[in-house]
């Protein structure tokens, strides 16, 4: 867990034992949430104003959706930022798992969080290096589990 996670989830259970008060206002509620981010969090979240101020699941992407996807970059929604993989951005930068980038955006599960490029960069780099090659039907075993797995 890295150290955003584990702030995020401190957070979240302060913000928690505050709102399980009877007289505790949702205004109150909002507004802990946003101090304890900024206390806590760091120049991630002074990045995204909008994310501290509106705790919410959903948040409007920095572009369209459709220009997130190139083939040798796939952006960030949050920043913009180009990678050719997501993931460990998401993680890193946004405390974020992919799941919950798609949810956030309201992403299509089909929709690429690697550039199309480097994942078949990767597929070649893996034929090329003999992964298979003396096992024909292992081989087309594998390509068969990998074309489920993306289905
Ligand atoms: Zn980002």
């Amino acid at each position: 867990m890295s150290k955003t996670e584990q702030d995020e989830e401190m957070v979240l259970k302060i913000v928690q034992a505050f709102a399980s008060r009877p007289d505790a206002a949702p205004d109150q509620i909002v507004e802990l949430f946003s101090k304890l981010r900024r206390e806590l969090g760091s120049a991630e979240t002074e990045g995204t104003p909008a994310a501290v101020e509106a705790p919410s699941d959903t948040a409007e992407p920095i572009m369209p959706i459709e220009q997130a996807v190139t083939q040798d970059r796939v952006f960030c929604l949050c920043c913009g930022r180009g990678f050719k993989m997501l993931k460990r951005h998401l993680g890193a930068e946004h405390g974020l798992t992919e799941q919950e980038y798609r949810l956030r955006f309201g992403l299509p599960e089909d929709m690429p969080l690697v550039a199309p490029s480097y994942s078949r960069q990767k597929a070649s780099y893996a034929k090329d290096a003999g992964f298979g090659k003396y096992d024909r039907h292992a081989t087309q075993k594998a390509k068969t589990t990998d074309a489920e797995k993306l289905a």
